[in-house]
């Protein structure tokens, strides 16, 4: 099989350069052990003067990336507009965030019909695709339009929400009725998925039988493939990183001091200002807790030119000054907050240092750093993982200190409780929790997707019925405007 996975971004991975994100993350070390071809947007852009989809394609390990250029007039509205100013607060059911012109509806399909028409060259008669999030849920449906009839299988990083959030985004019933062209649709958790099969089910009115959707689109089947990290990379990495001149000075600089760390993007479901909000009640609660306990979060900047993002930043940037100026003293900075990114083999070694990971988002597809955080540390004495009840990763990883991260003053007890969480506990927690981690790799999750899409699409996908009538076919249109 010749597979073929694509996503909005494709990362080179570099040793000292942060991840873009959980995604890159977890598709690296995939594609280059077992020689998938990686699709995705340079970052460029290009006017409609050329002949080809302009892709650039370089090996990595036994795999290759393919980064293509894409349209420039349709770029802003795709991925500022449609992806991220509605599908992504949908996503995170923050529907009072949503902002969408029905440009950015356009140029979101035209993106996803350009893309298609990209991937055509990469298609083989044993290709199989594996199209990666939020940025392509019309992906599959432009391919069927196209002509292709491999398998085609969609994975969704982010969670999916309840039916009234996903009906508040413009054109949702054409989107997702286009996504009923995939064989095989994977979602991180279990009401993920059943949140989107109640909407196929009770808006779309389709049969949906042990989770397989029978529609006029075809037979397609959703399923719970929750992803995971390659722990023992992690935890090699980590103990690697603790002689990294930034972690020994994060640590001397600590004069015994206890350590909480955050890490995320800058956005608005990590829940950034509560977690703030928590350690600022933290020290209020426990004085004791002032010059024994400090926090490094780290907030690496995310989609800046969208409004919402922006005054985030504004508002964590203050919080944390007008924390420091509460709680500080001429020696000691409570938090320290840095908008950059680290690689992550440094990360490893940073989550190792610190005590206790701080991961409490609103609402998060999975979140990987909590899982990072766990496989970075000293088996011997390990930290604790204070996590919001919200992160998809809250369901294998229950043997953390789950926390609700609108609840300010139960967070900060909880910070308190596992600043002082004894030995033998935080061992049996972190053990159990390393066991579901090793149970769930990265490439467990790879192969799994893998087999379930084969499985799907030789069950009952072999004849496909006639590409649906409800979207324009616009393939010839496409074709002469970027020629
Ligand atoms: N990451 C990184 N450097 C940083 C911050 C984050 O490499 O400075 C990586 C981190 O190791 C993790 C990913 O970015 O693999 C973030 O994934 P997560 O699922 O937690 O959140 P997302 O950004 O995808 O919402």
């Amino acid at each position: 099989m010749n597979l073929v996975v694509v996503s909005n971004r494709v990362s080179r991975g570099k040793p000292n350069e942060p991840m873009t994100g959980g995604l890159a993350a977890a598709l690296l070390p995939v594609v280059e052990k077992t020689g998938a071809i990686w699709v995705g947007s340079s970052g460029r852009v290009r006017d409609g003067n050329h002949k080809e989809p302009f892709a650039e394609v370089e090996a990595l390990g036994a795999g290759a990336l393919a980064m293509l250029d894409l349209p420039a007039a349709h770029y802003g509205g795709y991925y500022e507009g449609f992806a991220n100013s509605a599908l992504w607060p949908a996503m995170h059911s923050r529907a009072d965030l949503i902002r969408a012109s029905h440009e950015d509806y356009t140029s979101y399909r035209e993106v996803n019909a350009f893309m298609a028409r990209a991937l055509l060259r990469f298609r083989k008669p044993d290709s199989a695709f594996w199209i990666q999030d939020y940025h392509f849920l019309a992906l599959g449906a432009e391919l069927r339009d196209l002509g292709v009839t491999q398998p085609i299988g969609f994975f969704l990083h982010t969670p999916w929400p309840a039916r009234a959030v996903i009906a508040g985004v413009p054109n949702h019933r054409e989107l997702i009725e286009a996504m009923l062209s995939y064989d095989l649709i994977g979602f991180q958790t279990d009401e993920d998925c059943e949140n989107f099969l109640s909407y196929v089910q009770n808006d779309l009115e389709f049969e949906v039988r042990d989770g397989v959707i029978n529609s006029s689109f075809g037979r397609t089947r959703a399923a719970v493939f929750p992803i995971g990290i390659d722990p023992s990379k992690f935890a090699q990495q980590a103990t690697k990183a603790m002689t990294h001149p930034d972690v020994t000075r994060l640590r001397r600089s600590l004069n015994g001091e206890k350590l909480a760390i955050g890490v995320d993007r800058l956005d608005y479901s990590k829940g950034l200002v509560n977690r703030i909000k928590a350690f600022d009640r933290m020290w209020s609660l426990y004085p004791n807790l002032k010059r024994s306990v400090s926090m490094l979060q780290i907030a690496t900047p995310s989609r800046g030119a969208i409004e919402a993002y922006g005054n985030l930043a504004n508002e964590v940037a203050k919080l944390v000054t007008d924390v420091n100026g509460v709680h500080g003293e001429v020696d000691w900075t409570p938090i320290r907050y840095l908008n950059k990114g680290f690689g992550q083999g440094v990360l490893a070694g940073l989550y190792r240092t610190a005590q206790v990971g701080v991961v409490t988002p609103l609402q998060d597809g999975m979140n990987l750093v909590a899982k990072e955080y766990v496989a970075a540390q000293n088996p011997a004495d390990p930290g604790v993982l204070v996590l919001s009840k919200f992160a998809g990763a809250a369901n294998e990883l229950d043997a953390a200190l789950l926390v609700n991260p609108h609840d300010i003053d139960g967070m900060a007890r909880t910070l308190a409780t596992a600043m002082a969480m004894p030995l033998t506990e935080r061992r049996m927690r972190w053990e159990a929790m390393m066991e579901k981690l090793n149970s769930g790799t990265i490439q467990q999750w790879f192969a799994d997707f893998i087999e379930a899409l084969q499985e799907t699409h030789s069950a009952g996908n072999a004849a496909l019925p006639e590409p649906p009538t409800l979207w324009p076919r616009r393939t010839a249109d496409l074709a002469a405007r970027y020629r």
